[in-house]
């Protein structure tokens, strides 16, 4: 777990991370050399102790071969009792041993007074025949020590007589072994260094050790082995040679022996440790790699989990929306209304109901084949339309539109299209909604003849007599046609209520309504009432003469129905007609038509009732 949350904070901070794993492959490679250089160091004083053992076996050797030589000297010397008067058996035993020890350079006698005595052999050391020690000399106190002390010594180097370097070994000798006044004198071992000690080493003269064999006074001997000596790596060993203890034996290692104490080891462990170190950190990186990519495919994963919940959302929203698209299609597709959706540049059909297909007899494969190929087969006046379609894009806005269609029957159906631009998405569309309004249409059209039709009387009304009035006047106008205009007024109708009451007079009202629609007979002529008792009936085309006899069939038609008057001179119900005639002119207007027949009118009252005036166009300056 802690491990899992360090390789978190190492992927969460990579530069840091690399830091470490840099540092601590430094620390590992120091640590490798370190390693390194101290097994070097470890071999090197292993072979500097390796070079100490030697040194010292050397050192052993070396007296133990002296011990040997003076031991020689040392069993002659205690014959000396017995061949002291027997010269020639003395130096007999002499050249014995002196064949026994090559490197003595002379067995010498010296006599009590340190005189010499003899020496064997001579040839080569005749410089010191006849030689005596004096105190000056510098072994002197040494032969005073060992005739009091009665022991052989050794002495330091000295320079010989014969030249060159040399030691001397003084044995002190008695006539009688037992007593020291019996003093004769010293059998002397000279040795010459170089002699002695190439001997004493002869073993040694080829190995590769390279040694220097020294007293107090210096460097006695010094041997150079194969290779070259190494200074520093000395090592010393102290000799004992009889009891003088004054040299010192040393030894310098060479390559040889270094490289035969060198092994493998150091440089398998750098080796080894620079190769663990390296995989160790490469392993650490790796591992860094790898927590950094798994921490990004973690990331990722977490996005791409949240983007599958998104996604699954917009699904699960996507098929809502499509479920409810479904079912707004399907109810708009048993809507009554036709609802169809035309896209503009390209100009195409997105979209139509069954509505539109279904009202028309079609299917719609068939419907958009015809509408694609020959529009105007549908909606005859197609051409207008789409050019008012594309005044309507132009401004933006909406609009009604009351069209005709062509049901695949041929029949032809009345359709209020409600249409409206709307753009989305950069481009433009126009959404139509049709709708088949033949009972509208119809309501429309009785609303309209109801309003210009008299409640009581079922005639055309003030408001439609004027306009009618207007449009035949300017119709009429423009075919230069005369227009008839007759004004009516019932005769002393105040009486008639006052005489049978006002429902009588409503109900005689009506009589008089249909007697004048029924006694018209061409089309166009149309009878209105004017307003109280009083009627209009407005003649198309009809001059004066015509409009006389058209008053004429209405008297005889009011006559007819014989409506009883009480107080009127001729017992029933009689009309005045004031009648005129004029074709409309530029400068005039209908309302100068209606006073020339409202004068007329007036007139027939003014003449007695119950007649027909006609206008006098002279004095209205009509020419
Ligand atoms: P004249 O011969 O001069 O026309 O005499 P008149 O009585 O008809 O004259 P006036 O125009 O003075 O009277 C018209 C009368 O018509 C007045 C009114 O009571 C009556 N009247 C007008 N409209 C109606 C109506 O709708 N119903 C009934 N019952 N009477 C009406
Ligand atoms: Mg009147
Ligand atoms: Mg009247």
């Amino acid at each position: 777990m802690r491990a899992a949350m360090l390789a978190h904070h190492a992927a969460q901070h990579p530069a840091i991370a690399r830091a470490l794993i840099a540092a601590l492959l430094l620390s590992l490679l120091g640590a490798n050399l370190w390693a390194w250089v101290s097994l070097l160091r470890a071999e090197q004083i292993q072979a500097v102790a390796r070079l100490q053992l030697e040194t010292d076996a050397l050192a052993r050797q070396i007296e133990a071969r002296f011990s040997h030589q003076t031991s020689s000297l040392q069993r002659l010397a205690s014959r000396w009792p017995l061949h002291h008067r027997q010269g020639d058996l003395w130096r007999q035993d002499v050249e014995l041993l002196l064949g026994d020890f090559e490197n003595f350079q002379a067995i010498e006698w010296l006599d009590a007074d340190y005189r010499m005595r003899w020496i064997e052999p001579l040839t080569g050391n005749e410089q010191v025949v006849g030689f005596a020690y004096s105190p000056e000399h510098p072994n002197y106190p040494l032969l005073e020590d060992s005739r009091l002390s009665g022991q052989p010594r050794l002495s330091s180097s000295f320079t010989l007589q014969q030249g060159g370097k040399g030691l001397a070994y003084y044995i002190p000798l008695y006539r009688q072994a037992d007593q020291p006044h019996s003093f004769d004198g010293f059998l002397l071992g000279i040795f010459r260094v170089e002699v002695l000690i190439s001997d004493l080493l002869s073993d040694l003269l080829q190995t590769h050790l390279s040694v220097d064999f020294k007293d107090g006074s210096g460097v006695l001997f010094s041997h150079q082995g194969s290779d070259q000596r190494i200074p520093d790596w000395s090592v010393d060993s102290s000799v004992r040679l009889g009891d003088n203890t004054g040299f010192s034996l040393t030894a310098y290692p060479s390559q040889r022996l270094l490289r035969s104490t060198r092994t493998s080891l150091p440089l398998l462990v750098l080796i080894s440790g620079t190769l663990a170190s390296l995989s160790l950190c490469y392993a650490l990186w790796l591992a860094l790699i790898n927590t950094q990519r798994w921490d990004a495919l973690s990331r990722s994963n977490r996005a791409l989990q949240s983007e599958i919940v998104r996604r699954q959302s917009i699904e699960e929203s996507l098929q809502h929306n499509q479920a409810r698209l479904k079912l707004i299609l399907d109810m708009t597709d048993h809507s009554h209304d036709a609802l169809f959706i035309i896209g503009l540049n390209p100009q195409e059909l997105v979209y139509l109901n069954r509505t539109c297909w279904h009202a028309l007899g079609y299917t719609e494969e068939q419907l958009r084949a015809v509408l694609a190929i020959a529009p105007a087969d549908i909606m005859p006046d197609f051409e207008q339309w789409a050019t008012d379609l594309q005044r309507l894009v132009t401004r933006r806005g909406s609009a009604i539109f009351q069209q005709q269609v062509r049901h695949r029957e041929g029949h032809v159906l009345p359709l209020e299209i409600s249409v409206r631009h709307l753009a989305r998405y950069g481009r433009d569309y126009l959404i139509c909604v049709g709708r088949n309004n033949t009972e509208q249409l119809k309501i429309a059209a009785r609303l309209k003849r109801l309003s210009h039709l008299d409640g009581l009387t079922g005639l055309y009304n003030r408001r439609y007599f004027d306009q009618t009035l207007a449009s035949e006047w300017r119709r009429l106008r423009r075919e230069n046609t005369p227009l008839g205009l007759l004004m009516l007024d019932v005769d002393y109708f105040k009486r008639f209520n006052d005489q049978l009451g006002h429902q009588a007079g409503d109900d005689a009202l009506r009589q008089v309504a249909d007697a004048l629609r029924n006694s018209l007979q061409r089309e166009g002529d149309s009878a209105c009432r004017y307003g109280g008792e009083e009627f209009a009936v407005i003649l198309p085309g009809a001059d004066m003469t015509q409009c006389l006899r058209v008053a004429e069939h209405l008297h005889q038609a009011i006559k007819r129905l014989e409506i009883a008057h009480p107080d009127s001179p001729e017992q029933h119900l009689t009309i005045s007609i004031g009648s005129a005639s004029l074709i409309p002119a530029e400068g005039w207007e209908p309302k100068e038509l209606i006073s020339l027949a409202d004068e007329a009118l007036y007139q027939a009252k003014a003449e007695g009732r119950n007649r027909t005036c006609q206008a006098q166009l002279a004095d209205h300056d009509i020419s």
